[in-house]
């Protein structure tokens, strides 16, 4: 960008010198083929200058969506640390909410496929099985011969 800009600013003054120069007529058509050549090159340099703004958007638009994906991943390794996977039942596995984490947030279980992709999402008791409340997923733990409830899923953790 910067020879393109540099060869247009030299015609620029070549078309001066000529300019300042042209006592009659007779430098005219001089004149006017410098000056063509003056617009020649700033359009070059134009189009190149226009070329390297569009470059530099797309990649700030690619910084940005980095920058995006960083908080994102920080966010779910910082929740990651609140939850452990755990057998809900019968090897069905969700995660849970760690009892040590808990301050204001009630005992809950956490979506296995949610996790890994979007976050945390919170399983929800139909009682006949439970449901993720982001994606949908549905899970059915068997715990001696009935679906355990999040409170059993607890109790099976700490006797295990
Ligand atoms: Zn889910």
């Amino acid at each position: 960008m910067y020879a393109e800009i540099s060869s247009a600013i030299a015609s620029a003054k070549a078309a001066l010198e000529l300019a300042q120069a042209a006592k009659g007529l007779a430098n005219f058509n001089e004149l006017v083929s410098a000056v063509s050549e003056v617009n020649t090159r700033l359009m070059a340099a134009y189009d190149v200058a226009f070329a390297s703004s569009e470059k530099a958007y797309a990649l700030s638009e690619e910084v940005r969506a980095l920058k995006d994906e960083v908080v994102k991943l920080k966010d779910l390794q910082a929740k990651s640390e609140e939850y452990e996977l755990a057998d809900a039942g019968g090897g069905v596995f969700a995660y849970l909410h760690k009892p040590s984490m808990q301050g204001s947030k009630p005992r809950h279980l956490a979506c296995v496929k949610s996790f890994a992709e979007h976050g945390v999402g919170i399983l929800q008791n139909e009682r006949t099985h439970y449901r993720c409340s982001l994606c949908g997923a549905e899970i059915s733990p068997v715990h001696q011969g009935h679906m355990p409830s999040v409170q059993e899923v607890y109790d099976m953790q700490r006797s295990a």
